[in-house]
C-alpha cells in the first residue's frame, strides 16, 4: 500500500472507510482514497513569450556561471543550489525557469512560508513581464493554474505530477523541514526535476546528494564580492551581556536587528532597552507584523527585537545583527547562520557587523562561526 499523495507506506496509517481505503497521514489535506487513480490535472499551455525575462541588475560573473550550470544540469538531474545568504538565489534560477517555459513546460516555485510567496510573486512578475504569474497560498487558491505558479509547500497537494520543474526554496525551513507528509506531497507534485535552494542544507538534502539523486552547485560569494560578516562572540553573565548590548547599540547609524530565543525574552529585553533607546518588537504573536517591519525598514537607524520569525527571508539593507543568548536551545546551526546572514547585504554597506552574545560557552555558536569562515575561504 502506498498513498499516491504523500507516499506513505506505513500500514498503520491506512484506514478503511465506507468508500474504501484511505490515508490518515495526510488527512489534513482531505481524504486521499487509495483505489482512486490520481490523474495529472489538465493545465493550459504555457503562453508564448512568457520565457522572456529582465533582471533588475546584471548577474555577476560567478552568478552567471552557476546560473548556466544549473540550467544545463536540470536536463538530466535535480540540483541543490547551495548559496550563502544574500547571494541572490532567486536570480540564479531565472535562467532555468526561462528555459523550461520556452519549452512549454510547467514551472512552480514553492516556499515554506506564506509571507515570502507575496514578495516572490511580485518579484517574478517583474522578471517575467509576459508570463502569467500567480501566488497560491492559504485563503488564496481560487486560481491554481498559470505559466508560473508561486505557492506555499502546503498548497502543493493541489498538484499531482504537474510540474516539469519544481523549485523548492528553503526546504530546510519550518514547516517543510523534517515533515514527511510535505516531502511526499512535493515529490508527487513534480514529474520532472527539482531545484532545492538554500544556504543551510539539512541532513535530508545531504543524504539525497550522497545517494546521487541530485548534484550540488555552490555559490559562496555575495554579488558585492565581500566576505560574509563573521560573528564576534562574547561570553558573560546576562547582566554584563546587557551592558555589552547597550554599548553596541549606542552611536550607530545603521539599522540593528536583535534576535532573542523566546517571545517572553523579546518583551523583557524591549522593556529594558526602551529606557535607553527607541526600539520595536516583532514576534509570531505581533498582530501588525508587516507594519512593524515596514516601519523599521523606513528608518535609517531603527532597532528591532525579534524572535526567529525574522531569521529568514527579510532583508533590511545595511543592517547589523546581534543574537542575544545565542547559546539557547531554540537556535540551531542553520538558524544562527541565517540570522548572521541578515547583515552586510547591501552594496553601500557590504561588511556588516554580527555579534553573538552567550551566557555560557556554546559549541554550536562556534560551529556556526566556523561554517561562515569556511564559506569565506572556499569561494568558488
Ligand atoms: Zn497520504
Amino acid at each position: 500500500m502506498k498513498c499516491q499523495r504523500c507516499l506513505n507506506t506505513d500500514r498503520e496509517f491506512f484506514y478503511r472507510g465506507s468508500n474504501g481505503w484511505y490515508c490518515r497521514k495526510c488527512i489534513s489535506f482531505g481524504r486521499a482514497m487509495l483505489e482512486e487513480d490520481r490523474q495529472a490535472p489538465a493545465v493550459k499551455p504555457v503562453r508564448s513569450g512568457s520565457e522572456e525575462y529582465v533582471l533588475q541588475y546584471p548577474l555577476t560573473e560567478a552568478q552567471s556561471r552557476v546560473s548556466h550550470q544549473c540550467a544545463e544540469a536540470i536536463d538530466t538531474t535535480s540540483v541543490l543550489l547551495c548559496c550563502v545568504c544574500g547571494a541572490g538565489k532567486t536570480e540564479l534560477v531565472v535562467e532555468s525557469i526561462s528555459k523550461m517555459l520556452k519549452a512549454g513546460k510547467n514551472v512552480c516555485f514553492a516556499i515554506p512560508r506564506r509571507q515570502v510567496v507575496l514578495e516572490l510573486e511580485n518579484r517574478l512578475r517583474k522578471y517575467f513581464p509576459k508570463a502569467e504569474v500567480i501566488g497560491v497560498y492559504g485563503g488564496h487558491h481560487e486560481k491554481t493554474d498559470a505559466d508560473l505558479v508561486i505557492c506555499t509547500t502546503h498548497q502543493l497537494f493541489r498538484y499531482y505530477r504537474t510540474f516539469d520543474l519544481l523549485i523548492l526554496d528553503e526546504p530546510d525551513a519550518f514547516p517543510f523541514r523534517g515533515n514527511a507528509v510535505l516531502h511526499g506531497i512535493a515529490e508527487t507534485a513534480c514529474r520532472g526535476r527539482t531545484i532545492y535552494l538554500t544556504a543551510t542544507p539539512d541532513d535530508w538534502l545531504k543524504e539525497k546528494e550522497k545517494r546521487g539523486e541530485l548534484i550540488c552547485l555552490k555559490l559562496n560569494r555575495r554579488p558585492h564580492g565581500h566576505d560574509l560578516p563573521v560573528p564576534v562572540i562574547r561570553t558573560a553573565p546576562t547582566v554584563i551581556l546587557l551592558g555589552i548590548l547597550l554599548c553596541w547599540l549606542k552611536n550607530r547609524s545603521t539599522p540593528r536587528m536583535i534576535f532573542v530565543p523566546t517571545i517572553r525574552q523579546a518583551h523583557l529585553l524591549h522593556a529594558f532597552l526602551s529606557r535607553f533607546v527607541s526600539c520595536s518588537v516583532c514576534t509570531s504573536k505581533t498582530e501588525n507584523r508587516d507594519e512593524v517591519i515596514e516601519e523599521f525598514r523606513q528608518k535609517k537607524n531603527g532597532i528591532i527585537i525579534s524572535t526567529t520569525v525574522l531569521e529568514r527571508g527579510v532583508t533590511i539593507p545595511g543592517s547589523d545583527v546581534c543574537v542575544f543568548h545565542a547559546e539557547h536551545g531554540v537556535f540551531d546551526e542553520a538558524g544562527l547562520i541565517q540570522m548572521a546572514g541578515r547583515a552586510g547585504r547591501s552594496f553601500q554597506y557590504p561588511d556588516g557587523d554580527v555579534l553573538f552574545l552567550e551566557s555560557s560557552r556554546s559549541a554550536l555558536v562556534r560551529k556556526c562561526r566556523k561554517e561562515i569562515l569556511e564559506a569565506n575561504r572556499c569561494v568558488v
